[in-house]
């Protein structure tokens, strides 16, 4: 068995991967696709200390360190079932889709999060050519710029006001016939002169020129008829989805599907950590998921160490 058995190759269980080597114990780490959600990402301007750097290269790299350590990296493997141990210090059990099965005396898991899509034409197209789903990654890209939001709940219209202060204007597009957003986000959006709210609005489009896009799409849901809005961006800000519907019984498990941690990374069940954005941590970044996996490594490597010796 292993003695800290990862699942998720993100920046979470990479970091992960790299504190518990450096222990000297059994790691292993199994993955869907190796890097994550880094590799869906075209420029990276926040990662502290590289100014500049684009997704594909950092996830190679997060791929790189870890395999310089000596860790038994399992790719293209989904983790199907988690079955904790039945009792304290015994072993957890993780089942693959392959049918395969892990064992390991600590597990963390780090599955990560997917972003909902509006699922209209031109979104994929469009992804990283003016669609975007992270304000605080990708905001600065269009400073100058007139960009929408589409969602009007609490993300949505905490996006379109950080947006507000640096891109030229913002229009928040929601299907719904009110925004959804705590009631003091929605009275300091309303204050801002150069943001405009639409409500009963479905976005069916997204507009492009074949290299970027250049405007939207949507439907006015009381008359039916369609509007056309241009800009040069669109957030899509619909929700943020944890990959943890695998988990269900078992581990604590939040209304919106993050596993509840503590201050060093431990699940509801002893044994088990957790990192990175499939977590109740507060903000979804690379850098946030790499201290969260090196907390979650370094509790595990606590945890080993207080077993009784077998
Ligand atoms: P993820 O990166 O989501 O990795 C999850 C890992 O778990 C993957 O390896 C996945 O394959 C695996 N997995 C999932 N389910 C299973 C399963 N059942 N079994 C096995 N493996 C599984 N952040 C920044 O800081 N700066 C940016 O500029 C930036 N830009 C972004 C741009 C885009 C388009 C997106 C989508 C995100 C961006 N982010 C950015 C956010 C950042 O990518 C995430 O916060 C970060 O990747 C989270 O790391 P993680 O390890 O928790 O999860």
């Amino acid at each position: 068995p292993f003695d800290v058995l990862i699942v998720g190759g993100g920046p979470a269980g990479a970091a992960s991967a790299v504190y518990a080597a450096r222990k000297g114990i059994r790691v292993g780490v199994a993955a869907e696709r190796f890097g994550g959600q880094v590799l869906d990402t075209m420029g990276i301007e926040n990662f502290i200390s590289i100014p500049y750097t684009e997704g594909p290269k950092l996830a190679a790299q997060l791929e790189q360190h870890v395999k310089d350590n000596e860790v038994d990296v399992m790719n293209l493997q989904t983790a199907e079932k988690l079955i904790p141990a039945a009792n304290e210090g015994g072993l957890h059990e993780v089942r693959l889709a392959n049918g395969g099965s892990l064992k390991a005396r600590t597990i963390i898991l780090s599955t990560g999060a997917r972003w909902r899509k509006i699922n209209v034409p031109g979104e994929d197209e469009y992804r990283n050519k003016g669609v975007a789903y992270c304000p605080h990654c990708d905001g600065p890209l269009f400073k100058g710029k007139r960009v929408a939001v589409i969602g009007g709940g609490n993300s949505g219209v905490e996006a379109a006001i950080d947006l507000a202060g640096i891109v030229a204007h913002v229009t928040l597009i929601e299907y719904a016939s009110e925004l959804r957003a705590d009631a003091v986000l929605q009275r300091k959006l309303a204050s801002l002169p150069n943001v405009k709210i639409i409500t009963s609005a479905m976005t069916t489009e997204v507009r492009g020129d074949g290299e970027k896009v250049v405007g939207l799409t949507y439907k006015d849901r009381n008359h039916g008829d369609l509007h056309e809005v241009a800009l040069e961006g669109i957030f899509v800000q619909i929700g943020l989805v944890p990959n943890t519907e695998w988990l269900k019984n078992a581990v604590a498990l939040t209304t919106h599907g993050e596993i509840e941690i503590d201050a060093r990374g431990e699940t509801s069940q002893p044994g088990i950590f957790a990192a990175g954005d499939a977590t109740t941590v507060p903000y979804k970044q690379i850098v946030v998921a790499m201290g969260a996996g090196s907390i979650a490594a370094l509790s595990a490597f606590d945890y080993l160490i207080r077993l009784p010796a077998d």
